[in-house]
């Protein structure tokens, strides 16, 4: 058995870590003095673009590089300085079109320079900004455009023809489409109905003065994954900067002269949050890849471009894990001193796996859409427990409770609840887009529920049990699927697991799984019985999986989290409900 604790002392960082003691930083921290560290707009107020971009550019950070593009043909880097001259050029244009404060931008795009110009230009302008998966099909667009009111949507020539042009009239909000060609040393003429956004760019001052948005100000528009049902838009504002700044600091220890990966695409929460906002905020180099998972291509990327901090998710941790240790171990990384995850529970296998291929631990984080930035983390200020999500960061205040006829209960140390945060801090969502109940629904007094489910233990770490859609009822056991699915990736076959509760006459559910398997295993009736086996040793017979299926690859979510839902309306011969973000489904 492995030991439960990973131990991290500070003497042990390469670089001393921005945040050491927890408690004396828990207690002196304060949402305010956070604040303090933002710069006011000039003419007040706060907006993300300015402390992201202007405030560097108007300082000694202005030649630093803000973000390398390595796709293709359009590699490129752009420093502060730059980046603070583009996004001003793209916030004229909006203001030339008459687009204002308070009117949405949607951005329909791969990660291309264009979609960072477009969210950090349209903040500055004042306009919530939303960017979608490129992969989306139309009618998740459609949906999502309505929506949020879209008035604007920047894209590509391609994406403008294959989707946007089959549902542009259901969208009556639209005034502008503005395109960038798909190649942009062979431009085509912009399909009918659309603008040129290159031309406008090269046409457009450089000097803008950005909007005094307020701190409340709706800033962004981000989907929710739609893993456990039709997506939900959340709405976030300005103020979330501070959110974006602390968790910087603390969980991603971000220092100036980082180089900083985060795999997520912006059209997912993550990838704005961290893969625009949070870097900028620090004065960071971002590393910006276009292109696909591929393991040979990112670990030579996380060896080339010497990343330090590299924030990813563990489906990804799962592929690399399947490509094997060799392919690890050809691309040295001696720059590489922290690894986060986020998005879905990260097996404790998969934590050992990093100490022992990438020779690092992996920092599980925690959060969602709807908090806008991590939540719960391990960070390099306590030693890691192998399977748990961290502990609450300077800040926020966690708890578990129970629901109730008139509130919530508080529930005490190592006892199952739903996970629940005291409502407040600034990066909390502001509403659901056009669903003002189900918002009012997610508080109970000072708390906001997540719909998670968790325990905290003696130590005041969290440990995730599962989503409470997907809780498990069998022979009156709750069973979490988090867990039945780690012991089952301990297993030396299995690449990937999930669990469902499968209806069953006699315990009301039986635990299902579905596995993927590492490379080169071939499933059969013996390994089948093994992995059985294997779960009921450590489970025992109440928990352990009584069916198993082997499954080429697990169905998921762009974000890349599985769809157990999916696996269940499969197994049962139900409707599959909505999978506009499924991976491979929706384009
Ligand atoms: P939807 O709300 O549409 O079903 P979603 O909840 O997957 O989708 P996101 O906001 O992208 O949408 O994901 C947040 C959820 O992901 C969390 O509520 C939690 O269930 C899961 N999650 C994120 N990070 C972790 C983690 N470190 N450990 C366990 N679960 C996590
Ligand atoms: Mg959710």
């Amino acid at each position: 058995m492995r030991p439960s604790i990973i131990h991290q002392s500070a003497a042990g960082h390469r670089v001393p870590p921005n945040f050491a003691d927890y408690e004396a930083e828990r207690a002196r921290f304060t949402w305010a003095a956070a604040r303090a560290e933002l710069a006011e707009t000039p003419g007040g107020g706060l907006n993300i673009a300015h402390n992201a971009v202007t405030r560097h550019a108007r300082g000694p950070g202005r030649d630093r590089v803000a973000f390398r593009f390595l796709a293709g043909a359009d590699a490129r880097t752009v420093t502060y300085g730059e980046l603070d001259a583009d996004t001003n050029r793209f916030a004229n244009v909006l203001a030339g079109l008459g687009v204002g404060r308070g009117d949405a931008v949607f951005v329909l795009a791969g990660r291309i320079p264009e979609l960072y110009l477009a969210v950090l230009g349209s903040l500055k302008n004042g306009s919530p900004v939303s960017p979608l998966f490129a992969a989306f099909g139309p009618e998740p667009i459609a949906t999502r455009l309505n929506l949020g009111s879209g008035r604007v949507l920047v894209t590509t020539a391609s994406l403008y023809r294959t989707k946007v042009a089959k549902i542009r009239d259901r969208v009556p909000t639209l005034r502008h489409v503005l395109v960038v060609p798909d190649d942009p040393d062979d431009p085509e003429p912009t399909p009918p109905g659309t603008v040129d956004l290159t031309a406008l760019l090269a046409a457009a001052s450089d000097d803008f003065a950005t909007v005094p948005t307020a701190p409340d100000d709706l800033a962004l528009l981000h989907f929710t994954s739609g893993t456990t049902g039709t997506p939900k838009g959340a709405m976030h504002v300005h103020e979330a900067a501070v959110t974006h700044w602390a968790t910087g600091r603390y969980a991603l220890d971000l220092h100036p002269d980082d180089v900083f990966w985060c795999t997520a695409d912006p059209g997912w929460v993550t990838g704005t949050s961290y893969g625009i906002i949070a870097p900028l905020l620090h004065g960071v180099t971002s590393v910006v890849d276009a292109a696909d998972f591929d393991a040979g291509r990112w670990y030579r990327i996380l060896a080339e471009q010497r990343v330090t901090v590299w924030y990813t998710a563990p489906t990804a941790i799962r592929m690399l894990m399947k490509a094997g240790p060799d392919l690890a171990r050809a691309w040295p990384r001696p720059d590489l001193r922290l690894i986060a995850s986020v998005g879905e529970p990260l097996n404790p296998e998969a934590v050992w796996w990093g100490r022992d291929v990438l020779g690092l631990s992996i920092h599980d984080n925690w959060w969602q859409t709807e908090t806008g930035g991590i939540m719960i983390a391990n960070t390099p200020a306590f030693d890691i427990k192998p399977g748990s999500m961290g502990r609450p960061l300077p800040g926020v205040e966690a708890t578990i409770v129970r629901r109730t006829d008139d509130g919530v209960e508080p529930l005490g140390d190592g006892v199952e609840g739903e996970l629940a945060l005291r409502a407040g801090w600034p990066s909390m969502f502001r509403g659901y887009l056009n669903n003002p109940e189900r918002y009012a629904r997610c508080f109970a007094g000072d708390w906001y529920l997540t719909g998670d489910l968790a325990e905290r233990d003696a130590d005041g770490y969290y440990w995730f049990v599962g989503r409470a859609d997907d809780v498990i009822k069998s022979a009156g056991h709750l069973i979490g699927p988090f867990e039945v699915e780690s012991v089952l990736m301990e297993h030396p076959a299995v690449a990937e697991a999930a669990v469902i509760g499968k209806p069953d006459a006699m315990v009301g559910e039986i635990v299902k799984a579905f596995v993927s398997l590492k490379r080169d295993v071939v499933a059969d009736e013996t390994l089948r019985l093994d992995i059985l086996a294997h779960a009921r040793r450590r489970l025992g017979a109440a928990v352990a999986p009584k069916e198993l299926g082997f499954l080429d690859s697990l169905p998921r979510t762009r974000s890349g989290k599985i769809m157990r839902r999916l696996l269940k309306a499969r197994e049962l011969g139900l409707p599959e409900g909505d999978t506009s973000t499924m991976e491979g489904g929706a384009s």
